[in-house]
């Protein structure tokens, strides 16, 4: 990875297409150098322009004299800028081959092409955004629900990284006496008791337990639920996904085997992204068209959170749908509908990764609950006991409301969700946060068992540590690698 803070780099900052603007957006030392002599202001002006004032001009190309756009141009002096830096950008028309002619002036003239998240690696390099909030920069330009935005934007805001500072701090002062007393037996500087420490530490480890008990829900805020609609052809699962959806982005036809591919759409269910994966069926077929869906379908539901089962209640239930139940059951769907608790004794509300229960859990759906029922309920029950089983009608709504309340509850385990306890949403963060605490407990084992302080100290750095990497102090060149790279280019 590019951590050379020396070059200037540049790179088109809005996303690829059309549209009414775009911006170029270059940053590092040279920006003003390098874009200066490219823009031609009325009057023949040439002295740099006021810093963050835009400044209106025409883009040049130095060799051929050509004009390439119609711009504002902000010129940022650092450090008041995203990155720090000194940072230009320039907003011409929204067209990819402007932009991309703009950009390459900037190369010619030395600035070097962004690495995705580069930007903002910068800010982080820079130390205007910790890790945490650099990584709440991403989350919240591809937050789903207004619910995950509010989060990610508390996150940019720094209220996950006040917390673990504040207990990465309690944790300091009493590694700062162990190891004084360890070092300097002979100055003097007594032996700590443990009752002098231990509150110090107790401290810290509510203050991270009380961030783990809210990252369950927290990451299922900003991931979402992965949940497949699952059944044989015109049973009316394209019909439900509209439903969810409230839209008709599906196509609805009466012809079976239409949705020969699979479609993903997000529904927002009470502030969770719910990833609503409309399948082609999982049933065997001749037609090589259809056997690329259906493969693509059991690939859907084998890495789905949920399947919801449909069946169509107006006929009896056929061998597809007995095929269908099966290889769901050899997929390892069939949960009680229960979220397994995780009995770690320190998550309140339980864990809620439904990929960690023992069988996935099944929603059944009977379908056409507006014609004669023919289905057979009771064999149903009996294929999946346990699995909830609601009656719908596409046609008029019924049921639908109560499906999107057994999603909840199923995920949430009747607890209803607070967004405001929920400030971990990220898996790397609980998992640091996680071997804090275990750190953090196992301190305290040879503190009252009066056991030298040196084995107190090694947990409490190691927590210490763990925490640092929350915020990014402790975070290792690989990390930093791995999570900038998930970024948009420009960004
Ligand atoms: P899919 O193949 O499982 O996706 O099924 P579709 O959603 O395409 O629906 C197949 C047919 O059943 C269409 O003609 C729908 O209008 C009809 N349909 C879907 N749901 C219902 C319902 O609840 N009641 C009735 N009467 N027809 C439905």
């Amino acid at each position: 990875m590019q951590n050379n803070l020396s070059d200037t780099i540049a790179a088109i900052a809005t996303p690829p297409g059309y549209g009414g603007i775009g911006i170029v957006r270059i940053s590092g030392p040279d920006a003003f150098a390098i874009v200066l002599p490219l823009l031609r202001r009325p009057g023949g002006e040439t002295a740099l322009p006021p810093s963050h004032m835009l400044t209106y001009g025409h883009i040049v190309a130095p060799d051929t004299q050509e004009i390439l756009d119609e711009t504002l141009v902000a010129f940022m002096r650092a450090p008041h800028t995203y990155t720090r830096e000194d940072v230009v950008e320039i907003q011409g028309h929204g067209g990819p081959l402007i932009l991309q002619r703009i950009a390459r002036l900037a190369l010619a003239r030395g600035a070097r092409m962004a690495n995705p998240g580069e930007f903002t690696l910068r800010a982080f390099l820079n130390g205007r955004l910790d890790l945490a909030q650099a990584e709440a920069v991403m989350d919240l330009i591809s937050s789903q629900t207004e619910v995950g935005q509010r989060l990610a934007m508390q996150q940019l805001r720094g209220r996950i990284s006040e917390q673990v500072q504040h207990a990465r701090h309690s944790l300091l002062g009493v590694i700062a006496r162990i190891e004084a007393s360890i070092d300097f037996p002979e100055e003097d500087v007594p032996t700590p008791q443990a009752a002098e420490l231990s509150p110090s530490i107790l401290e810290a480890q509510r203050q991270v337990d009380r961030l783990l008990a809210g990252a369950g829900q927290g990451r299922l805020y900003r991931q979402g639920l992965r949940t497949a609609i699952i059944g044989r052809p015109n049973v009316g699962k394209s019909s439900l996904l509209n439903a969810l959806l409230r839209s008709e982005r599906a196509i609805v036809t009466p012809i079976a085997g239409t949705t020969r591919d699979t479609v993903e759409e997000v529904a927002n269910l009470r502030g969770i992204p719910l990833h609503l994966i409309d399948t082609a069926g999982i049933m065997p077929t001749s037609d090589p068209v259809e056997q690329i869906g259906v493969e693509r379908s059991r690939a859907a539901a084998e890495s789905a959170d949920l399947i919801l089962l449909v069946v169509d209640g107006s006929e009896p239930l056929t061998a597809q749908d007995h095929r269908v139940s099966e290889e769901l059951w050899a997929m390892g769907f069939g949960g009680e509908g229960e979220i397994r608790r995780r009995d770690d004794g320190q998550s309140d509300p339980p864990a809620v990764a439904l990929q960690d229960m023992a069988r996935r859990p099944v929603i059944l759906i009977v379908n056409k609950s507006d014609c004669r029922q023919l289905v057979e309920v009771a064999q149903l029950r009996q294929t999946w006991p346990g699995a909830p089983l609601i009656h719908t009608s596409m046609l008029t709504n019924a049921g639908i409301a109560e499906l999107e309340e057994h999603i909840a509850n199923l995920v949430l385990a009747g607890k209803t969700l607070q967004s405001e306890s929920a400030l971990i949403t990220s898996t790397r963060h609980q998992e640091s946060l996680r071997r804090a605490s275990d750190h953090i407990r196992a301190s305290l084992l040879p503190l009252r068992e009066g056991l030298p302080l040196d084995f107190v100290s090694i947990d409490l750095r190691a927590a210490y540590d763990a925490l640092g990497e929350v915020t990014g102090e402790t975070a290792s060149e690989d990390l930093l690698e791995r999570i900038f790279h998930e970024f948009c280019i420009g960004k």
